[in-house]
């Protein structure tokens, strides 16, 4: 539809939020140490903190609950999950989870090997985590494009680097490379797209060497999406047209439904091999739940049905791809600047050109979190100094990390664009006055470096 600008819903229920005062954000901001995460949800005004089990529910998902059965042997609601995942990417054998990380869990146990490396192009930080506790080596090969924070146009910013692959199998041999991953979009990144062609090239340089692909697929239909507007020879397939040749392609699929899956909370497992199904379904008896709900109710699996459906839908991807273009656009207009192009779940605000005069050690994103919050109540999240530094092994110096930015992850279905509105009046009045703002000072970080974004505490200087 030529005209067609606003969402594709209307609003049936609303949820009243709370407004603030000035006065009240300082001392809020003060209790909870100048740390977005210690921030009680019910005293912000719009919560741009994650797009991670915040989405709205739709009517039909919400009647879908009463269908719900109990959970256990055989419950019916999982033949309707099952039936839904099958039709949305196209393979045979579904395992549900109570959450991603625990498909994660469950795929790493498969697929990641001690002493072997695990090729990605940005692995998530859960399995990660898994790999690294199994003794397994995950490196990320995205782009070069796509590894750093600059604003150079590329449509797929979360493509794999072929040639990075091929050196390394050569190097190492295949025999000491268990598994490749490919996140769609890419997470870490800023939810950028990989292209089909890339997830075709991988999975053929992959298959030639005999090593399984496993795609991590919380983003599919916003992948399919980016595939669809901007590959050629995709524009008049459909988006489940896509999304099946997306995963012909893998061997397995994991995915945390709290995204593209449109409800709060579960995960799926997904697989063509009957074998890595049987471990699939051992490791969820001992560790989830029962093959046929896996830690999800049988009310949440009718709803997680409906929800994959939806997602698919051109006219909502149309209006969620948008709204965060309309998000970046406005800022790039008010001479804010933002990574670029903007992908599929939020905007990245560049830190330190932001605040160019306060140094990366005095956590220059994380002050603009701060400012927001106060200026309006809105709630964005950092992802730079705090959350990505480290410090060196032997002497404990502070390593500090190449992106410095301030997400806005966009909920779903969730805001409108006058929300999105009162972020970009927010950002442009603290970018005229950004010569005022000081850095600040952690006071606070926990016992393990790589979590303390979540507790840390500060002092403004
Ligand atoms: C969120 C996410 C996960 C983990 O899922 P949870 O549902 O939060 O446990 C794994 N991989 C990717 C790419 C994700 O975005």
């Amino acid at each position: 539809m030529k005209f067609l600008t606003a969402e594709p819903f209307r609003i049936k229920m609303v949820e009243k939020v709370k407004k603030t005062t000035i006065s009240e954000r300082q001392q809020i901001l003060k209790d909870a140490q100048f740390n977005a995460f210690r921030i009680k949800a019910e005293n912000v005004y719009i919560d741009c903190l994650t797009d991670s089990g915040t989405s709205a529910m739709s009517n039909e998902q919400w009647s879908a609950l009463m269908l719900g059965d109990e959970s256990y042997a055989g419950c019916k609601s999982f033949y309707k999950l099952e039936e839904s995942v099958k039709d949305v990417f196209g393979l045979p054998y579904v395992q549900p989870t109570h959450q991603g990380r625990a498909a994660d869990y469950i795929m790493a146990q498969i697929y990641a090997k001690q002493g072997k490396y695990a090729i990605g192009n940005m692995h998530f930080d859960t399995f990660r985590g898994n790999a690294e506790m199994l003794g397994a080596l995950p490196v990320d090969y995205v782009i070069d494009e796509g590894a750093k924070a600059n604003n150079e146009y590329h449509a797929f910013k979360g493509n794999i680097d072929l040639n990075k692959m091929q050196s390394l199998i050569d190097e190492k041999g295949k025999e000491n490379i268990s598994v490749v991953i490919i996140t769609i979009t890419c997470n870490n990144n800023g939810g950028q797209p990989v292209s089909m062609k890339n997830i075709r090239e991988v999975s053929a340089l992959a298959k030639k060497y005999d090593i399984p692909v496993v795609l991590d697929s919380a983003r599919l239909a916003e992948n399919a999406y980016f595939i669809q507007q901007r590959e050629e020879g995709y524009k008049d397939k459909s988006i489940k047209e896509i999304t099946r040749e997306m995963f012909s392609y893998c061997e397995t699929a994991t995915m945390s439904s709290k995204k593209d899956g449109l409800v709060n909370m579960g995960g799926v497992l997904a697989t063509r091999n009957k074998e890595v199904l049987e471990i699939a379904n051992q490791l969820a008896i001992v560790h989830e739940g029962f093959i046929t709900y896996g830690g999800m109710s049988g009310r949440d699996m009718e709803a997680l049905a409906v929800g994959l459906q939806e997602v698919c839908e051109e006219d909502y991807l149309e209006y969620r791809i948008n709204q965060v273009k309309y998000l970046g656009n406005r800022l790039k207009e008010a001479g804010i600047p933002i990574i670029q192009p903007t992908g599929g779940h939020g905007v990245y605000v560049d830190g330190r050109q932001f605040f160019p005069h306060i140094p990366q050690y005095e956590f220059p994103s994380q002050r603009l979190v701060v400012a927001l919050y106060e200026e309006a109540g809105v709630r964005a999240v950092e992802l730079g100094a705090c959350a990505f530094g480290s410090k060196d092994q032997t002497t404990g110096e502070p390593i500090w990390p190449e992106l410095e930015t301030m997400r806005i992850a966009i909920s779903r279905r969730v805001y409108t664009n006058s929300h999105m509105d009162v972020i970009v009046n927010a950002l442009s009045h603290i970018y005229s006055n950004r010569d005022q703002y000081r850095g600040m000072k952690l006071i606070y970080e926990g016992r393990i470096t790589s979590l303390r974004h979540f507790t840390a505490g500060f002092e403004l200087l």
